[in-house]
């Protein structure tokens, strides 16, 4: 391991594993009435829990460095979100870690960090909602951006097989140092010795399984269907939320995850994609955006350099980003 982000990572595994049990046990009280009702204040509590604790836990061990989290505390300080900054309390209270309600909100405000400075963290306190509120996929993606460049991430997927696609347990930790490839961790036995990551060997586009968002409205499924009909592949494509398509590529379980833009003005999100970045790249894949540059982490909050991003085994990128240029002309 890396010596010179040694601590970094350590203190990233240890808030991400925290944050994630404040997030389950949130999931676990949502409720068929809750989602019928499509009552957001589950994952409302739940990103503001994993934001404080993510924050807290970096800020105390690196108290000079800037977070770029996606929330903020001012709603939560008004009169009307007493009972709701109440709950988030409780749920950070039950992972062991103390603070008043008044600490909540500003552990949550350390991640307030507008980014575009030397060194930041980038955080995203449960990417995929939607899919955590479907109690489906959803992940917790912290990332470390030096001079931007991603010098270290940790992805925690809560509800992903813990080693591989056919594994029952679920909960899977990834982690990556550039340069000292990635890993793979039990998220609930911290004991447990990691495995390193490799992504598959998979060479030509007419075998190339794919993955993608649920949601279509942020990945275009009809471009990514004729990227898949020009390829050749004719397997299903597997469809996931958040973060955890990374991992998935990462280990190998999939070849290749595509998000093309569904709108002319949408930047993507950095906390949407700097955890998993790393870990594909140190699992010996390749992230680019659709005409094939390097996702520029410098823009502040966005990818503003950047249009949709095409993650592969590396083999197959050439070949899909191809494809791309033939789907959309040019
Ligand atoms: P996913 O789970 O892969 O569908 O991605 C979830 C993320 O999509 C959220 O965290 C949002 O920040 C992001 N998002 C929201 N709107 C869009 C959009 N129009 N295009 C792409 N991503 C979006
Ligand atoms: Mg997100």
């Amino acid at each position: 391991m890396s010596d010179l982000f040694r601590l970094e990572l350590e203190t990233a595994l240890k808030a991400v594993r925290i944050a994630s049990r404040a997030c389950r046990s949130v999931q676990k009280s949502i409720s068929p009435e809750t989602i019928a009702k499509q009552d957001q204040s589950p994952v409302t509590v739940a990103d503001f829990a994993s934001q404080a604790i993510v924050c807290k836990i970096i800020g105390d061990t690196f108290p000079k460095d800037a977070i770029v989290g996606e929330e903020d505390s001012q709603e939560l300080r008004t009169p009307e979100h007493t009972s709701q900054l109440d709950r988030v309390h409780r749920e950070v209270e039950l992972t062991g870690v103390k603070g008043k309600p008044a600490d909540i909100c500003s552990w949550i405000d350390r991640g307030n960090s507008p980014g575009g400075v030397e060194r930041f963290w980038t955080l995203d306190p449960i990417d995929g909602t939607k899919g955590f509120l479907r109690r489906e996929q959803y992940a917790i993606s912290l990332a470390l951006i030096v001079n931007g460049k991603i010098e270290i991430s940790v992805l925690a997927c809560p509800n992903l097989p813990a080693t591989d696609a056919d594994d029952q347990n679920t909960g899977a930790l990834f982690s990556a140092i550039r340069g000292f490839g990635a890993k793979l961790w039990s998220l609930d036995d911290e004991n447990a010795a990691p495995q390193s990551v490799r992504v598959s060997g998979t060479a030509r586009g007419s075998l190339a399984r794919f993955c993608e968002s649920v949601e279509s409205g942020h990945n275009a499924q009809d471009v990514t269907g004729k990227i898949r009909e020009i390829l050749g592949s004719t397997a299903t494509p597997s469809r996931l939320d958040s973060q955890a398509k990374y991992g998935v590529v990462a280990r190998g379980d999939a070849d290749l995850y595509l998000r093309m833009p569904t709108k002319a003005t949408y930047s993507e999100k950095i906390w949407d994609h700097a955890g998993g970045v790393l870990i594909v790249e140190e699992a010996g894949g390749r992230v680019t955006d659709m005409h094939g540059a390097p996702l520029d982490f410098t823009q502040g909050t966005e990818l503003k350099k950047n249009r949709g991003v095409v993650v592969t085994n590396g083999l197959l990128h050439g070949e899909v980003l191809a494809a791309i240029t033939t789907a959309t002309g040019g």
